[in-house]
């Protein structure tokens, strides 16, 4: 056996050698040396030619090589499993995509539909403050109504909405308010002696005066409305009938009991239409005129009492006299 001192590092070297593979396919024998620590020789000897291969490879190729193999192997490992974040992460991305576009639209959607609702709010704040003048309430300003009313509830996370809320909490209050002021005043109207009891000339105002048949300077309690015999007499406001009959001086009369405190006194008829415990409605006949009683000529005498006091009838009286 020769060993090759001759040969370049890390390169084969053979020998003249015919049918090579039929060689490695013979190798009987093999042997490794390391002839020195930066080198590793290996000589291999082969039978049936009795050839030699003579390999030497430096040292730092064999680490470079298991570094270069153990590099590859990391590299690999590292850029397979990106690889695989990157598809499971382009998965999420999508469904994300996907889900983002349907809250995009869902969110498109309520903005417009607040748009709608703040317009609405605005045109109901503005009939609201035209309702409050219509029927004597005061009005709210605007910034008021801005400002609204709190509320217990959990504030949401869309301030423009939590402001909504308050204004539309305030507007129901409000409405509250005008609805109650309604009643309230309908309920007084229509209780409200607000009408002449007949067509007529008014012979007679409310006021001291001296009585035609005692002389003496009296309180005239009512009007003197003088109306041909048997016109009919109407009830000024709906109410209970608290008396119909004849009384004293007055001759056949009539009393009604409007409520809250308001009663309202027919004298001197002809007739008596209703009774005692009737209920009335205003415009309903409730006697004729004549002149019954202690009366100097034939008329209606009407007179209203609030809360127990004679009062003026001409201070209820909304309608004109369509004759006189
Ligand atoms: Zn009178």
């Amino acid at each position: 056996m020769k060993v090759g001192r001759d040969l370049l590092p890390g390169h084969w070297n053979t020998r003249p050698l015919d049918h090579w593979p039929t060689a490695l396919l013979d190798l009987r024998f093999a042997s490794a040396i390391v002839t020195s620590v930066e080198r590793l020789q290996v000589l291999v000897a082969l039978k049936r030619r009795n050839r030699f291969l003579n390999l030497s490879v430096p040292a730092y190729a064999i680490f470079l090589g298991i570094a270069g193999v153990v590099a590859v192997l990391v590299l690999g490992s590292l850029l397979g499993s990106f690889a695989v974040s990157r598809l499971t992460d382009h998965g999420r991305l999508g469904k994300l995509a996907r889900e983002n576009m349907t809250l995009k639209a869902q969110v498109a959607s309520y903005a417009a539909a607040m748009d709608t609702f703040r317009q609405f709010l605005a045109k109901a704040e503005q009939m609201d403050n035209k309702l409050r003048a219509s029927i004597n309430l005061p009005l709210i300003p605007g910034d008021i109504r801005l400002m609204g009313i709190g509320g217990s509830q959990p504030p949401s996370p869309e301030p423009g909405v939590d402001a909504m809320l308050r204004r539309l909490r305030f507007e129901q209050q409000s409405m509250a308010e005008i609805e109650g002021a309604v009643k309230e005043q309908e309920s007084r109207l229509k209780n409200m002696p607000s009408i002449w009891p007949v067509q007529g000339w008014v012979a007679s105002g409310y006021g001291y005066r001296r009585d035609p048949f005692t002389g003496a300077r009296n309180l005239h309690p009512g009007l003197d409305i003088v109306a041909p015999t048997g016109t009919p007499v109407s009830a000024t406001a709906a109410g209970h009938v608290t008396y119909a009959g004849w009384k004293s001086g007055w001759g056949r009369c009539v009393e009604i009991d409007h409520g809250g405190g308001i009663r309202t006194f027919y004298a001197h008829c002809r007739s008596v239409k209703v009774s005692t415990g009737d209920n009335v409605f205003r415009g309903d006949e409730i006697a004729t005129v004549g002149s019954s009683g202690r009366s100097t000529g034939t008329h209606l005498h009407y007179g209203i009492l609030a809360s127990g006091s004679w009062t003026n009838p001409g201070n209820y009286i909304l309608t004109q006299l369509s004759a006189n």
